[in-house]
């Protein structure tokens, strides 16, 4: 038994912070929380002492690729690695957002199963890291956001990418992924920045297509996300069912109507466009790149505002991976989304609650309640008043265990 003394405690259910609070942890899990007057402490407890700290659930990406870190132009240099490799770059960025605070994390999006790979380790105790959803490579058309960029006499091993055509082939697709243990399946319903030769306002994958693999995963109870910029493949992955709709450029009113009629999230992933911009040209990102960030940006600065004021379900995710948008550096994020409007507490509860929501997790993470993994972070200063603090996490408890403070 572990008893956790807070100076403030946030549960991750919205309420006021509660000051001098108390947590108890039995083995890996939260056994209650409340006031120091209402929980006993049992005297066999290990005391923990972070009565000058806030206390907060694990925070949640929905939005990472542990198979990259920052790099400008990563497209090349992905083709000559091996997989093994890039399984072991994912867990080692995936401890740097563990590190973060971001004790679970959604990854949408890895070429060659890498990411399952590196979350089966995990899981299985052979590296120390966050609890992963994974998704393996993101289903694409021919010539898609997804697929390869290369010339037709270079050949690419068919499993680094999941390139569909049919309604059939997205289904076997899902199926293959499924088999191979995701979580959850990705598609590209548009274009990209990052994809050369891409428009982001495009639609690709039709909605037949996203049907056919949206249905494979539900049947097995798992959820979806689909990489979505343009106005008439957000609209369609949405008819089609997806669960989040990832970046949301170019929202619509009916886009917006259709996602709360369907209670579809909105995973906003600011900080990619952001840093882009940011480092441009200059910092070795291709001119295509930058070309069309620039064209995007302003809308989906603007789409975020219009989904938020319209009560969209948010879920935080930062695209962890594209470039000069590290892992460790996730909660920017929630900063980028409080100085576009949003409430400190809302972006609170997109990276807990509502992510927890999102990945079907809300009975195991995304608030501290008894019966819920002892996923715990703290911060010095109060979160509610200045989101910033989330970026200098001084403790990190997963399931019960002391990863860092
Ligand atoms: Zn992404």
């Amino acid at each position: 038994m572990k008893a956790i003394k807070c100076g403030k405690l946030i549960d991750g259910q919205g309420g006021t912070p509660l000051e001098n609070a108390v947590v108890l942890i039995d083995e890996d899990k939260v056994k209650a929380v409340g006031s120091e007057k209402d929980v006993a402490i049992p005297p066999e407890a290990q005391m923990i002492d972070l009565s000058d700290k806030t206390v907060l659930p694990g925070m949640i990406d929905c939005h990472v690729h542990t198979y990259g870190n920052g790099d400008p132009a990563p497209e090349l240099k992905n083709l000559k690695e091996l997989i093994p490799y890039k399984a072991l770059k994912a867990v080692a960025y995936a401890k740097l957002d563990l590190d973060a605070g971001f004790t679970t994390l959604r990854d949408v999006g890895a070429s060659g199963f890498s990411d399952i790979a590196a979350k089966k380790a995990i899981d299985n105790g052979l590296h120390v890291g966050p609890r992963m959803q994974v998704s393996g490579p993101i289903l694409s058309i021919t010539g898609g956001h997804g697929d390869s960029q290369l010339a037709p006499h270079v050949e690419v091993d068919p499993e680094l990418r999941a390139v569909v055509n049919s309604p059939d082939e997205a289904r076997k697709a899902a199926r293959k992924h499924l088999k191979h243990g995701a979580d959850l399946i990705k598609m590209a319903a548009t274009g990209g920045v990052l994809s050369e030769g891409t428009e982001p306002g495009a639609q690709q994958l039709s909605y037949e297509e996203m049907k056919a693999a949206i249905d494979e995963a539900k049947k097995l109870g798992k959820r979806t996300a689909a990489h979505a910029q343009g106005t008439q493949g957000i609209k369609e992955a949405v008819r089609a069912g997806i669960s989040s709709i990832e970046h949301g450029c170019f929202l619509d009113d009916e886009a917006i109507e259709m996602m709360l009629e369907n209670g579809t999230y909105l995973v906003p992933t600011l900080c990619a466009p952001y840093y882009i911009a940011e480092h441009g040209i200059e910092g070795g990102i291709p001119e295509y790149g930058v070309r069309k960030t620039k064209q995007v940006m302003e809308s989906h600065g603007q789409s975020f505002k219009d989904a938020y004021k319209a009560g969209v379900k948010i879920a935080m995710g930062t695209d962890a991976a594209t470039p000069f948008n590290y892992h460790g550096k996730n909660a920017f994020e929630l900063q980028l989304m409080v100085e576009a409007g949003m409430k400190t507490m809302d972006a609170i509860l997109s990276t807990t609650k509502n992510a927890a929501e999102l990945m079907g997790l809300e009975d195991k993470v995304g608030t501290l309640e008894p019966g819920k993994w002892a996923d715990i972070i703290a911060v010095d200063g109060n979160p509610v008043e200045d989101i910033k603090v989330l970026q200098e996490v001084k403790f990190v408890m997963k399931g019960g265990e002391l990863i860092k403070g």
